[in-house]
């Protein structure tokens, strides 16, 4: 047996059969008829009309056959569907492809078979129309060509079946569609453009507000009376467009009039169906659909892009002034929100100031106006935070109120306009005309970024102003300099301050920049420019001072420094500032000039000067005075410190003097060694004060005075004062003696004559001696060598002592020394023999100027309890008027004519005055013409200075 062949083309065939709604359908009478007459016509067992599915033969309509399948594998009409031709197997038994088919082995014992296959309208064969028989046949030609017929009967009845069942698809699917159409309110519509009467459904009418028999007689002339008549016309075009078959279907958005009044926006679809004999169209069939709200949402997405990119052109393309930007804005505000007249105000106070104004030449306003705020519009605006927005003025309730309104203005908008944070005005834009769109959010949004924009626009001019006020204060101007590399430059910006430099304006070198380098002191130029292409190559800050010439010739000083940025181009820019430092530089100068003077007189001074740190006591600097005299050169003393040149027994005094130095700022001079660079000591005298460098460092200053020749002088003094005190007074002494002896007679009595000499002689020796020894009290007070042996005495004790020093000069001259005062014991601290001399000169002098018999007292008293007084009063004829000043001055004496009568040396009273003084007392006169004198000595009293 061999089993049928798959066709080439199975899965079509198979898919053209399942579309045939055949496979395992109810019996069908008009194919069991045929398949009957088929049966009786060729008198046979069976006659079938069998499908071949993939696996089966599956038999729509039997005769004389029980079974409804059987396997495809077994099956003759496998065979049959291979060919176009009608399969005749006259006896299956001689036939190798069927001999052993169960079919022929069993029931039905198949002997004979002709199958005429069975093709789809599409040409594939699904099947045939078969006759089988259990005995050998002989099948004719006619019997081919009659089974041949029946089987094209069986295709037609076929065939036709599958017709039906498309139409009833159809029906459904179209009754769908109608179903879906109306249910989403799509709007149909036919025209029958021979006889012009047309056919909608009722959304078409509904979208419109109307209700379909409202419209009616419907006709072309409904539709053309609701369009827009502005969008007819194109309508017209692409309905021509479409009929000429330009276009596949008329598509169309237009409005059409609701019956509320407004316009609906519709989309229209159409498509011709048939055209009449002549090609005239017939019929068009259509859709519409309600695209309002798309619509208006486009119109508002377009008029919101509007605003931005007006907004943004506003923001990056206006050029020129603040002014003429404000008006460029306003003018392109009023164009866009289709109101001719735009105002920014300012508000100060209760003032209403019109600032910027945008408005038809018809308009009367102009920048400058004022009102009162409480007279218009904004006052309401002031209140309230957000946007005032007036389509009918007349009827707002601010008609009556506002001076807007003799104007006639409809329309009204404004919003608040602030600067800073701070309310700065408003702006508003209004119109004559009522403005018909609604004031919408686009609108809101568009004032809102206008006012912020404005807004920030004015804040920079004010930032702006202010911070020219600031420039114009500085010292000095701030520019930006640009230079290109064929050596052009010019000042993009600079500030005021460039007149007084200068002397030329900013807008003068905006673009050249050349007038400012003819104004540089020519020999300064050179290094200017240098300076400038330096920091050019290295891009360094450029720094420089240099000289400007001035109107008057003169010259002043100025210094500059700028930071340079190189630019795309090749340039480069500078910015920075230049200041007159005409004066600084005088002071810098003139501190120069004093300095070299305070230097010559530090290299030049005979004394030696260094400064040290005052702690870590390192030399900072020397004079060459001081690096003569230690014999160290500058180098090697810097290194060092000033313990490295005083000898250890100094280092107290240093201490001391470092101690007064912190107390006081400055330290009182005092003698001490220096050692030289040999390891010699020379003497030196030394004081100095504290200064701060400006880093706040402490410093000293030492004036080193070498006092080696002055030490030298004092001692040829010293010696030259024990050699008068010995080789002068020793001699003396003896003459003096002498001529006294000779004087009292020892050598028995002498002529007359040479009693008056001897007696002459031992007067001026004895003065001599007293001469010498003042010379010596005063060398030695002068010297310092005078030993004070201080201590507690009472002072009755030493005026007594004293009295009784001088009662013999008394006597001689006739004069009485008297102390009035009653004894008491009164201490005081002193030297008593230095006390009783000064004490003695006094009484001396006393004794001296005192009339013949006079008298001479003395008194105690105590005063202010510190110190106790001795005064000595005589009855002399007092000091003269103008002596006084000079009386303790060395040799000092009034000129009067006695006073070589009275001898003296004109030394006692400078030698009192020294004594008590060294012993913490004072000394003093009263003299009043013809009273006599009084001399006072104070001393401390030893209690008190027991105390302190
Ligand atoms: P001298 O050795 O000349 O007295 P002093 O220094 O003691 O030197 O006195 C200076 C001068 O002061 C005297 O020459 C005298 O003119 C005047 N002088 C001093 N004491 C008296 C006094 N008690 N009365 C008047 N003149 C006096």
């Amino acid at each position: 047996m061999i089993t049928p062949l798959i066709p080439a083309n199975e899965w079509q065939r198979l898919h053209a059969l399942l579309k045939t709604g055949l496979l395992d359908s109810a019996p069908d009478p008009q194919l069991d008829r045929l398949t009957n007459i088929a049966q009786q016509s060729f008198g046979v067992d069976i006659a079938l009309v069998s499908l071949i599915d993939s696996r089966r033969q599956w038999f729509k309509s039997s005769q004389g056959l029980d079974a409804s399948e059987t396997g495809r594998d077994i099956s003759f009409c496998g065979h049959a569907i291979l060919n176009q031709e009608v399969l005749v197997v006259e006896n299956a038994l001689e036939d190798p492809r069927f001999f052993d088919n169960p079919l022929v082995l069993q029931a039905p014992h198949i002997r004979f078979y002709a199958g005429a296959p069975l093709c789809t309208t599409a040409g594939y064969r699904i099947g045939t129309l078969c006759i089988i028989d259990s005995q050998v046949r002989h099948f004719t030609d006619q019997d081919v060509a009659l089974l041949r017929k029946l089987a094209d009967c069986v295709e037609e009845q076929i065939n036709q079946r599958q017709l039906v069942e498309l139409r009833h698809t159809l029906e459904a699917s179209e009754s769908r569609a109608q179903l879906i159409i109306e249910g989403a309110g799509v709007g149909t519509w036919q025209w029958n453009m021979q006889t012009g009467v047309c056919e909608f459904n009722e959304p078409w009418a509904e979208m419109l507000g109307y209700r379909l028999q409202e419209l009616a007689p419907l006709t072309i002339d409904t539709w053309k009376q609701l369009v827009h008549p502005d969008d007819l016309a194109a309508s017209y075009i692409l309905l021509e467009d479409h009929l000429a078959g330009k276009e596949p279907a008329y598509e169309y958005r237009y409005r059409m009039r609701h019956q509320a009044g407004h316009w609906v926006w519709i989309h229209s679809r159409g498509c011709l169906l048939g055209r009449s004999e002549d090609g005239r169209p017939m019929t068009m069939y259509g859709t519409h659909i309600n695209i309002t709200a798309e619509r208006v949402a486009l119109e508002q997405l377009e008029r919101r892009n509007r605003a931005l990119s007006l907004l943004n052109r506003l923001a990056f393309e206006l050029s020129g002034t603040l002014d003429e930007q404000i008006q460029q804005a306003l003018v392109l505000s009023c164009e866009y929100l289709r109101l001719d007249i735009g105002i920014v105000s300012e508000i100060i106070g209760d003032v209403y100031a019109v600032r910027w104004v945008a408005a038809p030449p018809a308009v009367d306003i102009s920048p400058g106006t004022r009102f009162v705020v409480a007279n218009t519009y904004c006052q309401l605006l002031l209140q309230q935070t957000g946007i005032l927005a007036i389509s009918h003025m007349g009827g707002s309730p601010f008609q009556q109120t506002d001076c807007y309104r003799q104007m006639g203005l409809e329309s009204y908008i404004a919003i608040r306009l602030e600067v800073g944070g701070q309310l700065f005005g408003t702006l508003n834009f209004s119109s004559v005309a009522v403005r018909t769109e609604p004031f919408d959010d686009t609108d809101r949004m568009f004032l809102g970024l206008l006012a912020h924009w404005l807004g920030e626009l004015l804040n920079n001019k004010i930032h702006q102003e202010r911070l020219n006020k600031l420039l114009d204060q500085m010292p000095g101007m701030l520019y930006q300099y640009r230079r290109w590399p064929d050596g052009h430059s010019c000042f993009p910006y600079s500030s005021n301050g460039i007149k007084l430099i200068y002397r030329v304006t900013p807008q003068r070198v905006q673009q050249d920049a050349s007038v400012v380098f003819d104004q540089v002191y020519p020999p300064d130029l050179p290094q200017v420019i240098e300076s400038v292409h330096a920091s050019e190559e290295q891009l360094d800050t450029w720094y420089a001072q240099y000289r400007v010439l001035q109107a008057d010739g003169s010259l002043r000083w100025v210094e500059g420094r700028a930071h340079p940025e190189r630019l795309e181009d090749g340039s480069t820019i500078w910015h920075g500032y230049l200041v007159d430092i005409q004066s600084e530089k005088e002071a810098e100068l003139a501190l120069a000039a004093s300095e070299q003077r305070l230097r010559s007189l530090f290299e030049l001074s005979s004394i030696g000067i260094a400064l040290n740190d005052f702690y870590s006591g390192d030399f900072i600097d020397v004079n060459q005075a001081l690096l003569d005299a230690t014999g160290f050169d500058k180098e090697q003393l810097l290194t060092m410190d000033y313990r490295a040149l005083t000898p250890g027994q100094y280092q107290y005094q240093d201490q001391l003097a470092l101690e007064e130095v912190q107390r006081h700022g400055r330290y009182a001079p005092y003698e001490k060694e220096y050692l030289r660079r040999d390891g010699s000591r020379f003497p030196v005298r030394q004081q100095g004060m504290l200064i701060k460098d400006a880093n706040g460092r402490a410093l000293l200053w030492s004036l080193v005075e070498d006092i080696s020749e002055l030490k030298k002088v004092e001692r040829m003094q010293k010696e030259f004062v024990a050699t008068v005190s010995h080789e002068l007074r020793t001699p003396l002494t003896s003459i003096t003696g002498s001529l006294g002896l000779l004087e009292q007679g020892v050598l028995g009595k002498l002529p007359h004559k040479a009693e008056q000499l001897i007696e002459v002689a031992y007067h001026n020796s004895k003065r001599l001696n007293l001469l010498i020894n003042d010379l010596l009290d005063i060398e030695k007070l002068a010297a310092g060598k005078t030993h004070f042996d201080i201590r507690a005495h009472d002072l009755h004790e030493l005026v007594r002592e004293a009295i009784a020093m001088n009662r013999p000069l008394g006597k001689g001259r006739g004069v009485q020394l008297e102390l009035i005062t009653k004894p008491a014991r009164e201490m005081v601290l002193t030297d008593k023999d230095r006390f009783i001399q000064a004490l003695s000169n006094l009484q001396a002098n006393a004794i001296k100027y005192s009339p013949a018999q006079g008298k001479v007292t003395l008194t105690i008293e105590r005063v202010d309890g510190k110190q106790l007084r001795v005064r000595v009063q005589d009855q002399g004829e007092g000091i003269p008027m103008d002596f006084r000043p000079r009386i303790f001055e060395k040799f000092a004496q009034a000129d009067s004519s006695d006073t070589r009568q009275k001898g003296g040396t004109g030394l006692g009273l400078a030698i009192t005055k020294d004594l008590i003084e060294r012993m913490q007392g004072s000394v003093g006169f009263e003299s009043a013409p013809g009273q006599g004198t009084c001399f006072w000595l104070d001393v401390p009293a030893a209690e008190e200075s027991a105390q302190r």
